[in-house]
């Protein structure tokens, strides 16, 4: 039984009497997390869904009411439309037709499987909320390994996009000048906001390249023009929900379903991204063999988007230097003056993820030839070093996802910036996690570090434009729950008024 199984046990029996009542705030607390995941699923088909509450602390973050119920309204707008059922037949048909005849009972939004898995997952989370803002039904393309990384998370029917679904083959080749892309459309003057005629789908280009006419979509005029098509295809490597708020026909809704704003991706994250069984074997094997016994976990996510291979000097002397300055690892007596640990020593345990094997075995070194100067145990884990990214292979994703969320997982987070696969794990965890500043001039920057200002990821290209009075805008300053981020200063982030900024 691992600490966390304990202490969440211990927290239900002391806070609740009667047993009846222990037993449903017990299930409706611990594996529904706070009311977010629907009851009723098949355990056996995903285990973590019911059981990653074994494995956490309690989220100090609960999901507001309005925020349930609308997932719960989701969950059957989900049964009504989703693959298969007689309003997806017909609005394939139209589809099929190229016309929009009438109206439709449903509307989709169809995510297409693009880029590194940090990103995917950021991108997916974005594009379910703006399904939840606009009333559409939420489909998934598979690519190579979408169902063997995740569980379905919708009871009743898959959010996975049927195979035979007619556009799936250029899915590829859309780009900003396909003739169906919405930006491309507009700087053709091809549609118009008024027309009466609404074209049956338009394929949405929100990738990191995109151009001034695709950012459009961040308009509210754009968005009541795209209420009224049925079909929207979507590719975007990006978490774009820091400007959703931005869009004023979003915000009243907005601030209903997160009251506590810089948890948007915490709690959407945690509804949607159950690991497949398989992958919740490797996250749960090496949490009970490495982790579990610990009295504080550590992690730290080390990323360089360097063409060299490194591992590199001053990259390992500014880990060195944000955990020893930040008090989060012990320092080591380089005298060796205290030899033995006590016998109720205290043990961390140092998670460390990253493509490349040298600095954990020289943190690991460190801790083995050197005593701590608080007399505590330090032990340091990696679970792989893949070398370089592979995302075409089937086992190298599954690994960097169960790292992600074995990050997750840690009391304290360490990051690299400028890293989706960061972004995910201090979400999932509820972490504000210190923030490896990127270094130039092979350097390690000083300082080294600085604490996130909230745990919600950041939107690496968003648009700068104000969308009435058609000009360029600092978005970062618009509104105080929206602002740059710590690690790339274009960028935008979701905060809270509380949040230490
Ligand atoms: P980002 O590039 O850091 O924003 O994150 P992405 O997840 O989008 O893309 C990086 C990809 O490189 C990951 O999905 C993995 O395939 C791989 N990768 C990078 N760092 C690690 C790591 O620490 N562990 C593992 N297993 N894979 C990694």
């Amino acid at each position: 039984m691992s600490c966390s199984v304990v202490i969440t046990s211990l927290f239900f029996s002391d806070s609740l009497g009667s047993e009846g009542v222990f037993q449903h705030a017990d299930k409706y607390n611990g594996k529904l997390l706070g009311g977010l995941l629907a009851d009723g699923f098949d355990e056996a088909a995903c285990t973590s869904r019911y059981s990653s509450f074994l494995y956490r602390k309690i989220s100090l973050h609960k999901p507001s009411s309005n925020l349930i119920s609308r997932l719960r309204s989701y969950e059957d707008l989900h049964k009504r439309c989703g693959p298969n059922t007689q309003s997806y037949n017909k609005a394939l048909e139209q589809l099929k037709s190229g016309n929009k005849i009438g109206l439709t009972d449903c509307n989709y939004i169809v995510w297409i499987s693009f880029s590194g898995l940090g990103n995917r997952i950021l991108s997916l989370a974005s594009t379910f909320l703006y399904a939840l803002l606009t009333n559409r039904v939420l489909l998934v393309d598979q690519g190579k390994d979408m169902a063997d990384l995740f569980c379905d998370p919708f009871p009743d029917k898959s959010w996975l996009l049927p195979g035979d679904f007619p556009l799936i083959d250029q899915f590829d080749s859309f780009n900003q000048n396909s003739p169906h892309c919405h930006g491309n459309m507009l700087k053709n003057n091809a549609i118009n906001s008024s027309a009466m005629s609404k074209p049956s789908y338009l394929y949405l280009h929100l990738v990191h390249d995109y151009g001034d006419h695709d950012k459009l979509f961040f308009c509210d005029g754009e968005q009541s023009f795209l209420e009224n098509v049925p079909w929207l295809i979507m590719k975007t490597d990006n978490y774009y929900v820091p400007s959703l708020f931005l869009i004023p026909s979003f915000e009243t809704e907005l601030s209903n379903l997160f009251p506590e704003k810089g948890t948007v991706f915490h709690h959407l994250g945690r509804y949607l991204f159950h690991p497949s069984n398989h992958v919740w074997g490797l996250i749960t094997r090496y949490y009970r063999t490495y982790l579990a016994k610990a009295d504080e976990r550590i992690g730290i996510q080390i990323r360089t988007f360097d063409s060299r291979r490194g591992p590199f000097k001053h990259v390992m002397d500014q880990i060195l230097a944000c955990t020893l300055k930040e008090k989060l690892l012990p320092a080591v007596d380089m005298q060796d003056s205290v030899v033995n640990p006590s016998e109720n020593a205290k043990l961390k345990a140092v998670l460390v993820t990253s493509l490349l094997s040298g600095y954990s075995e020289d943190l690991r070194n460190m801790y083995w030839e050197h005593p701590t100067m608080t007399g505590e145990v330090v032990g340091v884990y990696q679970p792989s070093h893949e070398e370089f990214q592979q995302t075409e292979k089937q086992m190298h994703n599954r690994k960097a996802w169960a790292e992600m969320y074995l990050l997750s997982l840690t009391d304290v987070l360490v990051t690299s910036a400028w890293s989706t696969f960061g972004y995910v794990a201090q979400g999932l965890g509820g972490l504000r996690p210190w923030i490896l500043y990127k270094t130039e001039n092979d350097t390690a920057p000083d300082p080294a570090c600085r604490r996130a200002m909230s745990m919600d990821p950041c939107f690496h290209a968003p648009p700068f434009y104000d969308c009435k009075a058609k000009k360029g805008i600092d978005t970062g300053t618009l509104v105080p729950h929206v602002r740059h981020c710590e690690d790339i200063s274009w960028g935008l982030k979701v905060v809270d008024d509380h949040d230490d900024l």
